[in-house]
């Protein structure tokens, strides 16, 4: 069972994250908090009563292919109709193309909602979402006139092409080729990998968003083009025409996501795929960037809403198992489990890092909106350095949250946890692949040191740590003894970011790049803990006018997340500067056999 957190969903976007800074605006001069409370209420409705009931039946059925064809999980077709009926695959979407033109903030909470209900469910229109992102800036008039409104309304679907057999991270590797023809269009040959929802019977049609070479390209991501390829070719009448020479060869047997086809896709092989080109010819990345970077936070929300739901599921069997005697419990029998202080605190760092998770991915979200309405350069600059510094956080940092709260899950189910029939290990087996796919962790951490922190020569970086501070102080000032050392530990969290930053920095300016790279993974942590301690902290004090149990849940909330996993920064910025020397010491090859 999942019960969409909608009240904790709204106060999150108004009070902590800033919605009321886009509601200012005259492009959302419409969106009142009623909308809101609205708009968030009836996704949660959809989710909770019509996705989440899903799950488990996508799990255990997956996405058999069978005559080259793959069939979506019994229900899902019906429900993904039902959904795109109600106009969600559009709402942030321009709305000259039918979208509703609402902000990234309110998709991003009901994107965590679609996740809670089932990320392999989620997962296929956020690669649509992405596509039409995509579309909508760099696609010409043309391409847009065809396909952008049927990509809107859900009709079709998209999809997204990078990873071939040897090329994943690293792009510069990539071999699918593109060859002009004399009409304008390009023929598509070669082989990708790992492609989500690369097939299936949702849609009538599946548009591909493929990168690929032209035979003069130059090496590496300079020579990267990117393509619109259809299953089915479409007239200039709209209607669906002859199959384009695009198969999928294989769907992946997977740890989880089992609902979600994870498809090889082969093009060209009957003489070459028909493609359209987006943007220009070599700028290709920069396009398919634009996808990433949407991609990137929404797989952070899918972290977060695994989160919520393994959550919400290990809450409900704690007070349900008894077993043993809590301290201080009188009377006859077993205490239920949910009494015990160990599963207290397991119960506690879930919901933290829960709320964690959300609190920074929509605070990302709101980065990506006020850079949309920023009137002059200098505020477009500043948000988009902002939402350029918080996107590997949010993809990162909610992506092992989800799987450290989905683990935690499974303990607190004992060894109901491990029996696949209580669920508990669907969450952990979903959640793990959140790390690894739209840039792996690693490289998001490598992202954030090496790309981000120099931006505008540091300054980006050092007000961010000033916002967190000035929180930090904030808590200090407000006296109020429930928040116990919450000021203290958030103030020594902050300056171990503060510190680790510098080294970061210095690292670089004296070209010391293997040492900054050895600590990227654990700045990221310290950076993504320090401002979660700061988000929860504003939480609680955003909750004074609000009723006094809320009050209370989310100081005790903050509380136990700054003074139990904060703790951990002083550790991770010990790592960062100290272990840079024995990571490069350590011969890996050498010890292969
Ligand atoms: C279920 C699933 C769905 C997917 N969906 C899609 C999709 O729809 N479209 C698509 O194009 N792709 C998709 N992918 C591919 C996914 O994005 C890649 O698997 C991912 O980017 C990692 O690439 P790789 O698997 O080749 O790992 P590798 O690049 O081989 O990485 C292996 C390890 O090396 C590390 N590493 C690599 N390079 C560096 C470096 N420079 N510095 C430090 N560490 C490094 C990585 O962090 C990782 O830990 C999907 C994958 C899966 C499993």
């Amino acid at each position: 069972m999942y019960r969409a957190p909608v009240d904790e969903i709204a106060f999150t976007l108004k009070h902590v994250c800033g919605l009321g800074d886009l509601q200012q605006n005259t492009r959302y001069a419409e969106l009142g908090d009623d909308l809101v409370d609205a708009i968030v209420a009836e996704a949660g409705r959809f989710a909770a009563e019509e996705i989440a009931p899903l799950n488990a039946v996508a799990d255990k059925h997956g996405t058999p292919l069978q005559d080259g064809k793959v069939t979506t999980p019994p229900g899902w077709r019906e429900a993904y109709h039902a959904w795109i009926d109600g106009g969600w695959n559009g709402l942030s979407a321009d709305p000259e193309s039918g979208g509703q033109g609402l902000p990234q903030m309110l998709s991003a909470a009901a994107l965590e909602m679609w996740n809670s209900g089932s990320m392999s469910f989620a997962i296929g229109p956020t690669l649509t979402i992405g596509a039409v992102e995509a579309m909508e800036k760099h696609a010409s008039d043309e391409l847009k006139a065809k396909y952008l409104a049927r990509l809107v309304s859900g009709e079709w679907m998209g999809t997204m092409n990078l990873t071939e057999p040897q090329a994943g991270s690293d792009l510069n590797a990539l071999r699918a080729r593109a060859e002009r023809n004399d009409d304008g269009t390009y023929r598509i040959f070669g082989q990708k990998i790992f492609i989500t929802y690369g097939d299936h019977d949702l849609t009538d049609n599946i548009i591909h968003m493929v990168l690929a070479r032209l035979p003069d390209a130059p090496a590496g991501t300079r020579g990267i083009s990117l393509f619109l390829v259809p299953k089915f070719l479409v007239g200039d009448d709209g209607a669906l025409g002859a199959r384009n020479d695009v198969r999928v060869a294989g769907v992946e047997h997977k740890m989880g996501i089992h609902g979600s086809p994870t498809c090889t896709m082969i093009y060209g092989d009957d003489g070459g795929a028909t493609g359209w080109l987006i943007g220009e010819e070599n700028r290709g990345l920069a396009c398919m960037f634009t996808m990433m970077n949407n991609a990137r936070l929404a797989v952070g929300i899918q972290g977060l809403g695994v989160a919520e739901r393994a959550y919400q599921h290990a809450l409900n069997y704690a007070v349900e198992r008894k077993q043993g005697r809590a301290p201080g419990d009188k009377g006859e029998g077993m205490s239920p489990i949910a009494r015990h202080p160990d599963i207290k605190r397991m119960l506690l760092t879930m919901k933290s890092k829960t709320q964690v998770a959300r609190a920074i991915c929509y605070a990302c979200a709101h980065a990506i909106d006020m850079t949309n309405i920023a009137d002059d350069d200098e505020g477009r600059t500043f948000w988009n350095e902002r939402a350029g510094l918080l996107t590997p956080i949010a993809k990162a940092l909610s992506t092992d949250f989800g799987v450290e709260v989905a683990s935690l899950g499974v303990q607190i189910h004992g060894g109901m946890g491990y029996i696949e029939e209580t669920g508990a290990a669907q969450h952990l087996r979903d959640a793990r692949i959140a790390p690894i796919y739209e840039g792996t962790n690693g490289i998001q951490s490598i992202d954030l040191v090496m790309r981000k922190l120099p931006l505008s020569g540091g300054t980006q970086i050092n007000g961010f740590i000033a916002e967190l501070k000035a929180i930090a102080d904030e808590v200090a000032a407000s006296n109020r003894p429930e928040f116990g050392a919450t000021a203290d530990r958030l103030n020594a969290s902050i300056r171990d970011l503060e510190e680790a930053t510098d080294f970061m920095l210095s690292a670089q300016a004296e070209g010391r790049i293997a040492d900054a790279l050895s600590g990227a993974t654990p700045y990221l942590r310290v950076a993504g803990l320090s401002l979660g301690g700061a988000l929860l902290a504003k939480g609680a004090l955003r909750s004074v006018s609000e009723p006094a149990a809320r009050l209370a849940e989310r100081t005790l909330l903050a509380r136990s997340f700054c003074e139990t996993v904060l703790g951990e920064t002083a550790g991770l910025k010990s790592d960062i500067v100290l272990s840079a020397e024995a990571i490069q010491a350590f011969d890996a090859e050498a010890l292969a056999s």
